[in-house]
């Protein structure tokens, strides 16, 4: 559902360059794919003449049934029978190569394809907003580059080998046929227009269903990452039963799409073939007619009959060939409507490599895309190298929102953000990013070594200097108990660590990232007093010599800081440094007696 926008989105560009088409069509698709092709053409040019080969060797054995038959078999040319065993193992010998390459060479080129475009969405992905993000569900993306990319591959290589091989196969056939009695072929033609309506009806069907199916098997794979993910709150809220009866409802919308799809495959193999014996019961019936009778001889008559069942396979292939076509145009415009979302944007143009640590925020106002109200309303905020802001405020009055400003996630609706003086949407934002270390109580760890999860944000980082940062941040105390110290894999999400540990690591990462700002989000809970001290130890560590942004949850930890923004509902309702604000008798003053009056200091 929510790629709808994702797709719109993509028409608009593409609108106004060429014809002024409402969608783009499935003949715009497979041209973009076979764009990815083109570098595998040597190979994919190998795979049609095996396939062209295949069919011809086929054709051109089937041809030599009625020399076989009306000059070998009944005496008449002795030298036929002397040939045939050499000429039947010749065939069968080209016949196996021409197989091997196009079968070979088509899943070579098919599985490259693949890989690149699995690997441009992901690169995409990556660099798509955040905006972006907060509105697409993982699963769905994950199933767009697992399940979407693999529908692709279908269609690169198994359907166009059915059409390039079976096509060629059917003309081949019809060939002989019509060279041997043209009579005869000519009944077998009159029924390929309702062949080929039915294929019509059943194409269009499976085009309908497979995009239901590709929509219900994200729906299965966001409907369990997300409970696997919350598994803990499953549990404790005992939602297992909930949570089972919501994945059994799409689980069997899942089976019902893919039975419909299987419902309108077999009933069409069948029922071609009973259209297709009509034809053929009506051939035998003419074929005994007297005036038919003298001009067929029996070579000529086994030929045309054989080709007529031979033709019956290519066929019913060449019906399922759509679906399979279907089905990875379907994946092909799910895939492409990522593609074609604009990346973030980088305008800027100022390079820098270490800001001095001024920080301003001049009347900036925000609203979340899509959202009426501003979630930020003017806002007026200066920080001096090395100083130390805290914001506080009821949950959901606007901090983290305000730090995500900072790092460009989202940009300012209006008014402007200065570091050193400069508009933020000016410097390059690769550079922009790294004037920052961001701590949150939210830690993510990568499944590596706790080394080189420390080096995340400067890969370059000697071993000194990453021993160095994991001493300051307190990491080598726990580290030493590894079995292999830092180089100790942690584990996916660091899930050998605890709570307190991960904070430090995080913390460490910052550290050697040695950014001229610190975002720090203040974890919400407190920690087991041994861990408190050390992350209190480290975090100090951490902002001598910063400029600070500490989002705040407990106010015992901000007493000292420079400035102390209190937020309500997006606005400053208050700032200054705390013995000014615990003075005023405002709303500051009222946290802090709320807090020390119910937390235990
Ligand atoms: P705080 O950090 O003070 O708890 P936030 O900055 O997270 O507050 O949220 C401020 C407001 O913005 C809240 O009303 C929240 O619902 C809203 N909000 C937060 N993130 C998003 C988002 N990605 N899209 C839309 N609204 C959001």
């Amino acid at each position: 559902m929510s790629s709808k926008p994702a797709a719109e989105s993509v028409i608009k560009p593409q609108q106004e360059k060429s014809a002024p088409v409402q969608e783009v069509s499935t003949w715009q698709n497979f041209k973009r794919l076979m764009r990815y092709s083109r570098a595998y053409k040597t190979g994919f040019i190998v795979a049609i003449f095996g396939m062209l080969g295949y069919a011809g060797i086929d054709t051109l054995f089937f041809s030599q049934l009625q020399p076989l038959i009306d000059d070998g078999l009944t005496g008449t040319n002795p030298n036929v029978m002397k040939w045939a065993p050499i000429f039947v193992v010749v065939c069968f010998i080209i016949r196996g190569i021409c197989h091997f390459l196009g079968n070979y060479c088509l899943a070579w080129v098919g599985n490259n394809v693949v890989t690149d475009i699995r690997q441009s969405l992901f690169e995409h992905i990556m660099a798509l907003p955040v905006a972006f993000h907060d509105t697409e569900s993982t699963g769905t993306l994950i199933s767009k580059l697992t399940f979407d990319t693999e529908q692709v591959l279908q269609a690169t290589s198994k359907a166009l080998l059915t059409l390039v091989q079976q096509g060629a196969m059917v003309i081949g056939f019809l060939a002989v046929m019509f060279y041997n009695s043209w009579q005869l072929s000519a009944i077998f033609l009159l029924i390929t227009p309702i062949i080929a309506l039915i294929v019509t009806f059943v194409s269009r069907r499976f085009r309908k269903v497979s995009k239901s199916i590709q929509n219900a098997m994200g729906e299965v794979t966001s409907a369990a990452e997300q409970t696997f993910n919350g598994h803990k709150v499953v549990l404790t809220f005992d939602g297992q039963q909930r949570e089972s009866a919501r994945f059994s409802q799409i689980n069997k919308h899942n089976r019902q799409q893919r039975m419909k799809m299987v419902a309108t495959k077999s009933a069409s193999v069948p029922i071609i073939q009973i259209i297709a014996s009509f034809a053929l019961a009506f051939v035998l019936y003419v074929a005994n007619l007297d005036s038919m009778r003298e001009t067929l001889s029996p070579g000529v008559f086994i030929t045309v009959i054989t080709c007529m069942t031979m033709l019956l396979r290519p066929l019913k292939l060449l019906t399922t060939v759509n679906s399979d076509f279907q089905n990875g145009m379907a994946a092909c415009v799910s895939i492409f409507a990522v593609l074609d979302q604009d990346k973030e944007k980088d305008t800027g143009i100022i390079p820098i490599t270490k800001a001095q640590g001024k920080l301003t925020f001049k009347n900036v106002n925000f609203a979340y895309p899509g959202n009426e109200h501003n979630t930020l309303c003017d806002l007026n905020i200066t920080a001096n190298v090395g100083e130390t802001i805290a914001l506080v405020g009821r949950s959901g009055s606007g901090k983290s929102t305000t730090s995500s400003l900072l790092l460009r996630f989202y940009d300012a609706t209006s008014g402007e953000l200065l570091v050193d003086d400069h508009n933020i949407v000016d410097y390059q934002l690769k550079d922009l990013r790294k004037q920052f270390a961001y701590v949150s109580q939210q830690v993510v760890l990568f499944n590596d070594s706790l080394a080189k999860n420390i080096a995340y944000g400067k890969p370059e980082a000697t071993q000194e200097e990453i021993i160095a940062a994991a001493k300051k941040a307190h990491v080598l105390e726990f580290a030493d108990n590894l079995p292999q110290g830092l180089a100790t894999n942690i584990g996916d999400n660091g899930a050998l660590l605890s709570g307190g540990q991960r904070q430090r690591v995080a913390i460490a990462r910052a550290l050697l990232c040695d950014a001229p700002f610190l975002i720090l989000d203040e974890a919400t809970s407190a920690l087991d007093t041994e861990s408190e001290r050390h992350i209190q130890d480290a975090l100090i560590e951490l902002q001598k010599n910063r400029t600070c942004i500490v989002i705040a949850h407990r106010l015992s930890t901000i007493e000292n800081a420079d400035k102390i923004i209190v937020m309500e509902q997006g606005k400053i309702i208050e700032q200054g440094d705390h013995k000014t604000l615990l003075k005023k008798e405002g709303a500051y003053a009222q946290l802090h007696r709320f807090q020390f009056g119910s937390a235990v200091e």
